[in-house]
């Protein structure tokens, strides 16, 4: 069995995964929850990892409360000192990082090497994270007033709930919870429920520092269950800001909730993310990025590459050395580094893989490389599938859509303008790149009439982001920016203060107010 192998059990146990687990807490003991019992199995093999008893409204409305309560006391521990804390926490993930890596893997289903490099991620936000609590700064302006000084100040903005989705089930809530922690925030997390070990895991981790370092119980809360806690969450005035990563469909939604409290968002959504061949490219790189974009997370990543933007001239090779690279992928178990390819997550992503596949075809495409189910020796459970590309037009409605799946699709183009054109064409926009050798093509991709997307870059791939750039797309994407770079002021609320050192008060627009 593929957990004895790979030694899953060992993995779950140093993590303290249970059988039975509740499903919330506080940073400090598990809160006894009644709803709903999750189970999470494996897409890998089938198997079950362990089950969870979902919070429901009761236990929402306690945390919540713990939680206002601990940022009145979080809030007025020095910057630097929360960084301290989040700077023991990457060190616990450092500790933690393989059994951590294994568990991502087995429950998502992404290739050992990335369960292990979504970990590196999480370590990485903590020392951006750390650096960062000594450079929450503001801006000093000149007053247009005498003896009269301005400036601005970031302070802690209160709750943070935290939505996020299966497909990165532990860093991108590190990605939000580390640094809203050192912005004097606190956090609740609504991991996904197709994922909720990982989460737990976590949890885990964060609340052996909280404990060590006295930190009063609800800085950092964990909430499981369905799109029903997410919902109380984006309906909460409690609930400063939401930073929800998932479908557009669920963007939709929890950005109308909140939009009608007129609270804050952070909408990271869905993609539809092209690579531009122009006929100068360098093809072995291309093909490379090309590849690793559509098949890489088995086509589930938010930045999977999704369509091919061929020049004319070269199409022909490009399909070909396309085919020839998809014959030689290897699909199976993840957890062995001998394959490049993983399952989906679960029934429902293989149904919708299924039926994209039936839709462009019904509506002109053709197949390169045929997907497909795939059963039999060495797949372990009903979720494996075949990489497929097919040529298609960027007007069908599937190509329009972003299938959470290995489908690529291919198109020509005759001209850059024209190329760019069709890039931007779609209603999402998160992540875009060219590859070429052509200067005039690359700057003008980057320029204002160039990618609309919140990602471009030239000869790299669409996928695999940094976390010290701020992550995020526009459009349907939701136009939240998260990570690196200034993200941070989202999660803090900037004050302008004008101070009067001399003996008048003139007032501003040079009124006069003479008594
Ligand atoms: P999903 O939308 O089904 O679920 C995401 C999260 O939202 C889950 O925790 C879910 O319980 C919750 N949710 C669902 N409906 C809700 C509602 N009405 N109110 C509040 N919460 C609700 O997405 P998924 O299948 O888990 O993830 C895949 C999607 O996420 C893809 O579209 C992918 O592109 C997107 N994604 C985007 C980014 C990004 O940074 N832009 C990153 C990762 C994933």
């Amino acid at each position: 069995m593929s957990q004895d192998i790979f030694g899953i059990q060992a993995a779950l146990k140093s993590l303290g995964i249970k059988d039975l687990h509740q499903g919330a807490s506080t940073g400090m003991e598990w809160i006894k929850t009644s709803g709903d019992v999750i189970s999470s199995y494996s897409p890998v093999d089938g198997l079950l990892i362990g089950k969870v008893n979902a919070a429901k409204q009761d236990t929402y409305d306690a945390v919540v409360n713990i939680a206002n309560q601990a940022f009145s006391q979080w809030r007025q521990i020095p910057a630097p000192k929360r960084g301290e804390i989040v700077r023991q926490v990457g060190d616990r993930l450092r500790g933690k990082k393989e059994a951590l890596g294994k568990l991502v893997s087995y429950e998502m289903g992404k290739s050992l090497q990335e369960g292990l490099g979504e970990v590196q991620e999480m370590i990485d936000i903590c020392d951006f994270a750390v650096g960062l609590s000594r450079q929450l700064h503001g801006f000093t302006m000149h007053s247009e007033r005498p003896q009269h000084r301005m400036y601005e100040q970031y302070h802690p903005i209160g709750i943070v709930g935290i939505i996020s989705a299966f497909n990165f089930p532990v860093a991108v809530w590190s990605w939000n919870a580390m640094i809203a922690l050192i912005c004097g925030d606190v956090c609740i997390w609504k991991p996904s429920e197709k994922t909720p070990m990982s989460a737990i895991a976590c949890q885990q981790i964060l609340s052996e520092v909280l404990k060590e370092n006295n930190i009063p119980e609800g800085v950092s809360n964990l909430l499981i269950g369905d799109f029903r806690i997410g919902e109380l969450m984006s309906h909460d005035p409690r609930l400063s800001l939401i930073s929800a990563t998932g479908s557009t469909r669920m963007g939709k939604k929890v950005g109308a909730a909140v939009g009608a409290r007129l609270g804050r968002a952070l909408l990271e959504l869905g993609g539809n993310n092209a690579i531009i061949i122009s006929e100068t490219a360098d093809l072995k790189m291309t093909i490379i990025g090309a590849v690793f974009g559509a098949i890489g997370t088995a086509g589930q990543r938010c930045t999977s590459t999704r369509r091919l933007i061929i020049h004319e001239r070269i199409y022909e090779d490009v399909k070909s050395r396309l085919k020839e690279a998809y014959n030689q992928l290897k699909i199976g178990s993840p957890l062995d580094p001998a394959n490049h390819v993983g399952p989906l997550i679960d029934q429902n992503a293989v149904e919708l893989y299924l039926k994209a596949i039936v839709q462009v075809k019904k509506e002109g495409g053709k197949a390169v490389v045929e997907g497909g189910v795939l059963n039999g020796k060495g797949f372990q459970s009903a979720c494996y599938v075949k990489p497929a590309i097919y040529e298609a037009e960027n007007s069908f409605e599937i190509v329009q859509a972003e299938t959470f799946a290995p489908i690529l699709y291919l198109m020509k183009y005759t001209t850059i303008e024209e190329a760019i054109f069709i890039q931007n064409n779609v209603p999402q926009g998160l992540s875009s790149a060219i590859m070429t050798s052509n200067l005039r093509e690359s700057e003008l991709f980057l320029s204002h009439m160039g990618s609309d997307c919140g990602i471009a870059n030239v000869n790299i791939g669409t996928s695999g982001a940094e976390i010290g750039g701020a992550f995020g797309g526009e459009k349907e994407t939701g136009g939240g920016r998260e990570s690196g770079s200034d993200a941070w002021k989202y999660y803090m609320r900037r004050q302008t203060n004008t101070i009067n050192y001399g003996t008048d008060l003139p007032l501003a627009q040079g009124i006069q107010f003479g008594f």
